[in-house]
């Protein structure tokens, strides 16, 4: 069933948009289904249950952190993440710069904006944007790849579409402001139930978890 799914995903998918499997709750036998269905990216939203996955699974694939990074797991995340889609405040920026020049690392992360501005969601507020990527830009030990969010939940999925396309035009603003010094390039929207829309709105990165594994 996950080959089935992921077959038919791609299939209807343009190919330059980049597919993220959401795996958390799924077991390492599922995420090594989808692997070896063609996923080349998995997502984890917790460090812990990342490390103990990685263990068994190895680094045949791109992790990311897709959940919120607590400041006490900053030194493991930089250890076994590639990319870290969540940077959300600057306090967490310039710890991860410090542990990461520590460990002579570079780290590359996205930055995930809190697109419909929800008092209960993490993320940089939209009009915080261009400052934090000034900011967390001249952090010589962290790679800012994009922007990341998540989306507000609503009952019609149409009225999702502004809130991808500010993000879109958030993205598009900063690549072109920091053309020289950025290698900004990805723009993670859309999940399960959304990534077409998504997609249609300018996302070519997509978090998806149900569509491939089923129901959690
Ligand atoms: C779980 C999760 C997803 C995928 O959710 P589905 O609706 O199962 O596709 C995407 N992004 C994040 C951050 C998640 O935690």
């Amino acid at each position: 069933m996950i080959k089935a799914n992921i077959e038919r995903i791609f299939k209807e998918i343009p190919g330059y948009v980049k597919v993220v499997a959401a795996t958390k709750q799924r077991s390492p036998e599922q995420i090594l289904e989808a692997i070896n269905a063609g996923i080349r990216i998995v997502g984890e939203n917790y460090v812990r249950e990342a490390e103990k996955k990685i263990e068994i699974i190895g680094r045949k694939v791109y992790w990311h952190l897709i959940g919120h990074l607590q400041k006490n797991k900053v030194k493991k995340a930089i250890k076994i993440f590639d990319l870290i889609q969540t940077l959300d405040s600057i306090e967490l920026a310039v710890l991860l710069d410090k542990e990461c020049r520590r460990m002579n690392k570079t780290i590359f992360a996205m930055v995930e904006v809190n697109i419909a501005k929800e008092p209960q969601k993490t993320g940089v507020l939209p009009e915080d944007l261009i400052e934090f990527v000034k900011k967390v830009s001249q952090l010589e030990n962290i790679k800012l790849v994009g922007l990341m969010t998540m989306g507000p939940y609503l009952d019609n999925l149409e009225d999702l579409r502004p809130y991808f396309r500010e993000a879109k035009t958030l993205f598009e603003r900063i690549k072109e402001l920091w053309k020289d010094t950025l290698d900004w390039k990805y723009l993670s929207m859309g999940m399960s139930s959304s990534y077409k829309i998504a997609i249609e709105e300018g996302a070519n990165m997509v978090r998806l978890g149900t569509v491939i594994f089923g129901p959690r």
